[in-house]
């Protein structure tokens, strides 16, 4: 723990020194003027973040460092500083000169001594600062801690929310995500008069697939099914969740019209076939296929998210009772017309 004295009068240095000395202040630095200072604080030419020593407690400054007034100056330009508005000064008030006072204290001083200083007093008030200066520094420390744990705790709570709308074992959205999700398009699309697909997606005989292969292999089928659809769909708006076992959904809520609805729908088919996934089960393949069912349509106040799944699972039927490994487009108005 250092106290810094600045002025620039050798005499005056010297005895503040051996006065802080009689109070067992070991730590001394002196500074002979404001530029000085300003170095040794990191303000001088090339400013720094900070200043290298970081054990000064007090400055000790005269009032008329140089000039007169100066010392009242550069306790101001220290006090505009960000890293220095908390360091302790306090001031060393010249015979004769009350009228200074309140300069002293609204250019950030919190205390003054008079010239000829009296040494019970100064050591008196340095200490009193010093502490002062300790306990504000431990509160802030301690707010500091604060605001690190409420971070982390919103932190935590971001990856805890993700976590519940995550599927464990694809990592895509779950089905609670979808519900949600489906539920707020609707809203949004029928205030903005605007269409949404949702397409409907189911793993061609699975079940075989797991008989063949075992469960692990199944999981393991899913969980590259799961990220071939995520990474096929892209655009912000256009969401993939699992929406149970082998199935799969994705919402097309960013201006969709039928041509786009069936590209989509098209290429979750080509690019699920193009992994080339042995399924010697599949009596319409020799990998693994899907068969998808799209609905589409413009929600109106107050329609039930449910219409459009119900229309999208329709699909999706037709495109396995058509053969599987196909898409299928829905004819009905989930919302009416
Ligand atoms: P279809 O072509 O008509 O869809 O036939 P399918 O065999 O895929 O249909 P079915 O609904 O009879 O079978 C679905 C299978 O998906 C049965 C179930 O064991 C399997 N399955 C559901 N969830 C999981 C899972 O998390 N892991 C694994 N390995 N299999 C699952
Ligand atoms: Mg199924
Ligand atoms: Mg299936």
């Amino acid at each position: 723990m250092a106290i810094l004295i600045v002025d620039d009068i050798p005499e005056q240095r010297q005895k503040m020194r051996e006065i802080l000395q009689l109070g067992s202040f070991e730590q001394i630095l002196e500074a002979d003027s404001a530029l000085h200072l300003f170095e040794m604080l990191g303000l001088g030419e090339n400013p720094r973040d900070g200043y290298e020593d970081q054990s000064i407690k007090l400055i000790l400054m005269s009032a008329d460092l140089g000039s007169r007034e100066e010392g009242i100056n550069t306790c101001r330009v220290l006090k505009e500083s960000r890293h220095l508005r908390d360091m302790p000064v306090m001031m060393v008030m010249p015979p004769g000169q009350p009228e200074q006072l309140p300069h002293v204290f609204s250019a950030g001083a919190v205390d003054y001594v008079m010239r000829p200083v009296n040494e019970m007093e100064l050591l008196a008030r340095v200490s009193t600062v010093l502490r002062l200066k300790e306990e504000i520094d431990s509160r802030r420390a301690r707010e500091l801690e604060l605001l690190e744990v409420t971070r982390k705790l919103a932190d935590a709570n971001r990856i805890l929310t993700r976590l519940t709308f995550l599927d464990g074992l694809t990592g895509i959205a779950n089905r609670r995500y979808f519900d949600e999700f489906l539920k707020k398009e609707c809203r949004r699309s029928a205030r903005l008069k605007k269409n949404i697909a949702l397409i409907m997606i189911d793993i061609d005989y699975f079940k075989p697939f797991n008989d063949t292969y075992g469960h692990q292999d199944g999981d393991d089928c899913l969980k590259q099914v799961a990220q071939v659809l995520d990474e096929t769909v892209k655009r912000p708006g256009d969401h993939v969740a699992r929406y149970g076992g082998e199935e799969f959904s994705v919402i097309l809520a960013e201006d969709v019209d039928q041509e786009g609805a069936l590209t989509v729908a098209q290429n979750l088919r080509a690019n699920i076939a193009a992994l080339g996934i042995p399924h010697e089960g599949s009596q319409v393949a020799d990998h693994v296929t899907i068969s998808v069912g799209i609905a589409m349509g413009r929600p109106r106040r107050g329609s039930v998210p449910e219409k459009i799944i119900v229309a999208a699972d329709r699909a999706l039927y037709e495109a396995k009772r058509g053969g599987r490994d196909r898409v299928h487009f829905s004819t009905t108005m989930p919302f009416g017309t």
